[in-house]
């Protein structure tokens, strides 16, 4: 079995704020401490703490979302077989079972869309997981992107253990939804920036807006970063800079295994807000599933692994031909301008 990194474990000071909507922690009014925040959640071995972060009615908001989806559905085969699971679910799982691996399908099926019908587990599951990759923030690059994702790739994440499968190889299915990976990752970076006082050197607001869904153009504060990353020990790795005059949290998940890494815009350096000259602000009630359901951003990928496959590590799949033409709506080259 391969060597599995972990996140060296840190504590936060204890907050006094609520991280979402800044009420204030009173005891008087709230007998019951506010919920400790994991900046990378724990299920997938995040062990950045932040104490007292979360008041009730944000704990709602923000819980039982896109994040809990996300982390069951693209997340669920990295978290697998890199074994990250969180601790209180392990113990949980003795007694109910585990989270199971995605079935798989005989053969290549990538192009019949065979409905996956076999179970592997564990070592003879193939030791792989994908990550989406994105294009450059649009605050970033100048270029809005709004909330459609306007064209994405997938990068294959090779353990380098290689397993004896069938003749043929076997097809794994995955769903990726960009919107909930996005809006996830997003607010890893956010509670990040609060960790690390980011908000001391610029403006919340905005992305603030987008986690409680008062705006929607996610692609304008999320994308990938354009050159690898070094590969670390850890298993994540979150750092910030100033970019283009941008704060800029980087999030280079699974950073033991791959060097691909995250954008997330959180605003402009020492400034105002950051905005997009023409860009619609939706008011929107906070997130739901009719809300997520709306955004059509979901794709399957059904791809094929085989003892011949050539594993390159971080191989591109361009998965153009996959996604429906509905994704790749024509890019609006409006500039951005900024306030
Ligand atoms: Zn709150």
């Amino acid at each position: 079995m391969n060597q599995v990194s972990s996140m060296t474990p840190k504590v936060y000071d204890q907050q006094t704020l609520c991280l979402y909507c800044r009420e204030l922690f009173d005891e008087k009014k709230h007998p019951q401490p506010f919920s400790d925040e994991h900046i990378v959640p724990e299920g997938i071995g995040g062990t950045h703490v932040l104490p007292n972060a979360v008041c009730p009615s944000c704990r709602t908001l923000t819980s039982n979302t896109y994040e809990v989806r996300t982390i069951r559905s693209t997340f669920q085969i990295p978290r697998i077989i890199l074994g990250v699971r969180r601790k209180k679910q392990r113990q949980r799982n003795k007694k109910r079972g585990s989270p199971s691996l995605p079935m798989v399908a005989l053969g290549n099926n990538t192009v019949s869309i065979a409905e996956p019908d076999l179970t592997v587990t564990g070592r003879d599951f193939p030791q792989l997981f994908h990550l989406p990759k994105f294009d450059r923030a649009g605050f970033y690059t100048g270029i809005p992107n709004d909330d459609i994702c306007t064209s994405f790739r997938v990068v294959l994440v090779d353990l380098g253990v290689t397993n004896k499968l069938p003749a043929g190889g076997v097809t794994v299915s995955i769903k990726i939804d960009f919107f909930e990976f996005a809006m996830t990752l997003i607010k890893m970076a956010y509670s990040y920036a609060l960790a690390n006082n980011l908000h001391l050197q610029t403006d919340i607001n905005d992305i603030r807006d987008l986690i409680f869904g008062n705006r929607t153009d996610v692609f304008n504060f999320f994308g990938s970063f354009e050159s690898d990353s070094d590969k670390t020990s850890e298993l994540h790795t979150l750092s910030h800079s100033v970019l283009k005059g941008l704060v800029i949290v980087k999030l280079h998940l699974f950073s033991a295994y791959t060097k691909q890494s995250y954008m997330v815009v959180i605003g402009k350096s020492n400034q105002g807000p950051i905005s997009v000259s023409g860009s619609s602000k939706m008011k929107l009630p906070a997130f739901s599933g009719n809300r997520i359901a709306l955004v059509d951003n979901a794709v399957k990928l059904n791809t094929n692994y085989d003892n011949t496959h050539v594993r390159n590590p971080n191989e591109m799949f361009r998965a153009n031909e996959i996604i429906s033409d509905k994704m790749l709506l024509p890019k609006k080259n409006r500039i951005l301008s900024y306030k």
